[in-house]
């Protein structure tokens, strides 16, 4: 049957109506920005009764950016979307649009989708990295997303891989995030151009902010400071890879999110890390590759979480 996905993000709610086979039948979109805190319940409610227009529909999950407690449907917590926040979403959200509802960690959610419909369509074991702001990670393993006991579970953007890294976002030092994420690309690139001035990144941080995608075009111009502030960035990924590899053993690595569109500028070195310090046969088995399904992921794997 088919259900509905629900990815809050940053700067958008989006709302699908999905089949079962993975197909978009109808999406709706509003910008978070506009909405007002107060009245975040009230607009995901909307998108959902008007992406539902016209479909029949077994249900909904929402895929929310934060700690989840999927047990009780709760977001624990939510940066920016503290209105959602400890409150049992699976009820304020059922009454207002009459559907089950569930609720999932977003990239847990991301990870589903590629799993289902993406780069892991087939397997039994993936697990998903998204580099955006952040990082977001997800875990398949036996064909089973894993969540822990509490829901909590599959938080890869927050294992120490160098304790005497920068800070991150959730006050510890030297997380997967501080390291690999977007926003860890645009502080490197900010560092090397102040070093190397005459460089055409340094030259453009000179002009205005330098953004993740200037140092991608740049690099694939032929800049080598922003070629290095790349494979920098996949060397700290591929460190972090090279412990899930050893503990999970996965058949793929898919790699999503804004930074993901790097590529290969990332890739090959988190590939020669994971070659490096993973063990065999574990490393010889996975293939770390690009996600495939872009920024649909998440209402598509929320879909197939919902009727699932
Ligand atoms: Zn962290």
């Amino acid at each position: 049957m088919n259900a509905i996905g629900v990815d809050i993000g940053g700067t958008k709610i989006a709302a699908a109506v999905v089949t079962p086979e993975g197909e978009i039948l109808s999406e709706v979109r509003y910008p978070t920005q506009a909405v007002p805190q107060n009245r975040l319940i009230e607009t995901i409610a909307k998108a959902i009764t008007e992406v539902k227009d016209g479909f029949d529909v077994g249900g909904v999950c929402v895929a929310v950016p934060g700690l989840i407690l999927a047990s009780e449907n709760k977001v624990i917590f939510a940066p920016n979307l503290h209105e959602i926040e400890n409150i049992r979403l699976d009820e304020e959200i059922g009454r207002r649009t009459n559907l089950m509802v569930k609720v999932e960690n977003d990239a847990n959610a991301a990870a589903w989708g590629e799993f289902r419909f993406g780069a892991g369509k087939g397997l039994e074991h993936m697990i998903f990295i998204t580099l955006g702001t952040g990082v977001g990670g997800g875990i398949i393993t036996h064909g089973i997303l894993l969540r822990g006991a509490q829901g909590a579970g599959g938080e890869l953007g927050h294992v120490t891989i160098d304790p005497t890294g920068p800070r991150c976002g959730c006050g510890n030092f030297g997380c997967l995030e501080a390291l690999a994420s977007g926003t860890a690309i645009q502080r490197r690139a900010r560092e090397l151009a102040n070093e190397r001035p005459s460089s055409a990144l340094g030259q453009l941080a000179i002009e205005r902010q330098i953004l993740g995608e200037d140092v991608t075009r740049l690099a694939r111009e032929g800049d080598e400071v922003s070629a290095s502030v790349l494979k920098e960035t996949g060397r700290w990924l591929g460190i972090g890879l090279a412990g899930f590899v050893n503990t999970f053993n996965p058949e793929v690595i898919a790699i999503g999110g804004g930074a993901s569109r790097a590529g290969e500028l990332i890739l090959e070195d988190a590939r020669r890390e994971v070659q490096l310090r993973a063990r065999s046969p574990s490393r010889d088995l996975v293939e770390i590759k690009e996600a495939t399904l872009g920024p649909e992921s998440g209402v598509l794997g929320a879909a197939a979480l919902a009727s699932g």
